[in-house]
């Protein structure tokens, strides 16, 4: 019943009385086009700090196009084009000036298909964005980093001991993992997550919504999930996306988990949390 699957969210609330970090994420007015063709409308959603936030909705309704919006890579899409803002702990991402690399550096993303580099080493894999960001890092730091992320995404355990073998040949809920620990270690602000579990088995996928409970108080979470069971395991609050009679992918409810699940006010949203389409 609704009580047993909401559980884990609740209780995490509970936990939840020291400070959080990371930044709120606040969208506005973000409507979206591939050449003629416009596919969002108008969505206004604040990501807080302290919450994971679950972007749900039927396949081709604009999670993804979203999600590249909010970390500016909708913009390398050739003929695409958007309205609105995004602003990170107050910055606008879309006119930063000189604070874009700073800015870029504060979203990390991991994506539905595991994306390790491959031929590079676990710890390499790491610490693979600091050079992205100009950051220096000395041989000891560098090891006390890839620990440390490691620890954070769950996989420290399974690979302490072959930190200098590659990261292809890993199974993919490691490499899944591993790619959030290369995120972690630019030190983010915001992570995005584009069916992170989509391509992998029931207990990865377990693992993976481990870390993301764990990682919740630190980093602020967005999330774009198929599994209804995930959305209500580990989001805070749930944004249902449609594109439907004619009109561009938008958001038809979003709240509170428990309310979208338990509560809904749009029917739409009652059918589609509980399987109906
Ligand atoms: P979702 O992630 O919810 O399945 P997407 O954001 O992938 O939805 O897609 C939203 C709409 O945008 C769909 O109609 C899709 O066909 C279209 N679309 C996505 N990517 C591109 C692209 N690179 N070029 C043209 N159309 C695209
Ligand atoms: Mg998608």
């Amino acid at each position: 019943d609704d009580t047993t699957v909401l559980s884990p969210v609740a209780a995490r609330r509970e936990e939840r009385s020291g400070p959080v970090s990371g930044a709120t994420m606040i969208a506005e007015g973000i409507s979206a086009w591939f050449g003629d063709h416009k596919v969002l409308e108008q969505v206004d959603i604040t990501m807080k700090a302290g919450e994971v936030t679950a972007l749900i909705g039927p396949s081709g309704c604009g999670k993804s196009t979203f999600l590249r919006i909010l970390n500016r890579m909708h913009e390398l899409v050739p003929g695409a084009s958007l309205a609105g803002s995004v602003r990170v702990g107050g910055i606008d991402i879309y006119d930063a000036g000189e604070r874009i690399t700073e800015t870029r550096r504060k979203i990390g993303m991991v994506f539905q298909k595991p994306n390790p580099f491959p031929t590079m080493s676990i710890a390499d894999n790491v610490t693979a964005g600091l050079k992205l960001i100009g950051r220096r890092v000395t041989r000891d730091e560098r090891d006390v980093l890839v620990e440390e992320c490691l620890t954070k995404a769950g996989l420290w355990r399974e690979v302490k001991d072959r930190l200098d073998s590659s990261g292809g040949a890993l199974s993919g809920g490691q490499q899944q993992r591993l790619c959030i620990a290369r995120s972690l270690a630019v030190r983010p602000e915001v992570l995005l997550m584009d069916e992170p579990c989509s391509a992998l088995d029931p207990t990865s996928t377990r693992r993976i919504e481990e870390t993301i409970d764990a990682l919740s108080s630190e980093v602020t979470i967005v999330i774009v999930t198929h599994n209804m069971q995930q959305a209500a395991r580990v989001s805070d609050r749930c944004a249902f996306f449609l594109a439907a009679e004619g009109r561009p992918g938008h958001i038809v409810e979003q709240g509170p988990t428990e309310q979208m699940f338990g509560n809904p006010s749009d029917p739409r949203t009652n059918d589609y949390v509980n399987g109906r389409f």
